[in-house]
């Protein structure tokens, strides 16, 4: 008779945010503009890093007319032990727990858009394509995210930004790239010089930093 290791048949989950987030962002929250809406996002990416509370990521789900915060996200993979817990996947899975509905176009919600502290990797493109969102805006390219954080974001494909903008029958996605560009790189290097390992790191495990 062989003996296995013990683990949970039907393991739950559940996903939040860190307490400290509540001192900075707070849904209802109203960044006026784009650069403003940037600078808060940045803010938590910061904050995360700082707090030693997951990864130099943030983003949030906005209206697109009043800036109105609906939900804010972090980067929390290692600490929640799941690599679908980017800043990207957890702020739209919060804002759509929100307004309780999978579908961020579905009628009679305000337009919404997502800002991101850094360009989506391979897995959050797809996220903004299905969540409904009408609207990205990103600060930090994935050069920068690779080339400062070591960080691997895996393929996208080719004219990334223009297949969110013509969808083929799907809501056009606006698209709106190197906003605050420089000020995206702050988190990062923050990162990096924290001596935190990348969890994704370029070239594989073995070249992790
Ligand atoms: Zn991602």
């Amino acid at each position: 008779m062989t003996s296995e290791p013990a683990r949970s048949s039907f393991p739950s989950f559940s996903l939040a945010l860190p307490a400290w987030v509540g001192t900075m962002a707070l849904p209802g929250d109203l960044p006026s503009g784009r650069d403003e809406r940037m600078r808060l996002i940045l803010r938590l990416a910061r904050e995360n890093v700082l707090r030693g509370t997951g990864g130099p990521f943030a983003a949030g789900v906005f209206e697109k007319g009043t800036g109105r915060l609906v939900a804010a996200g972090l980067n929390l993979s290692v600490p929640l032990h799941c690599s679908v817990a980017h800043a990207e996947m957890v702020a739209i899975t919060l804002a759509q727990q929100a307004l309780g509905t999978h579908d961020l176009s579905t009628p009679g919600l305000p337009p919404l858009e997502l800002v991101s502290s850094a360009q989506p990797c391979c897995q959050c493109f797809g996220i903004v394509w299905w969540s409904g969102v009408t609207g990205l805006v990103v600060g930090a390219r994935t050069e920068d995210v690779e080339s400062i954080a070591g960080f691997d974001e895996g393929p996208l494909p080719d004219r990334w930004a223009d297949r969110l903008r013509d969808r083929r029958g799907l809501p056009p996605i606006d698209v709106a790239i190197d906003v605050l560009r420089d000020e995206a790189a702050d988190p990062l290097r923050l990162y990096r010089a924290s001596g935190a390992a990348a969890y994704h790191p370029r070239g594989g495990p073995a070249a992790g930093t």
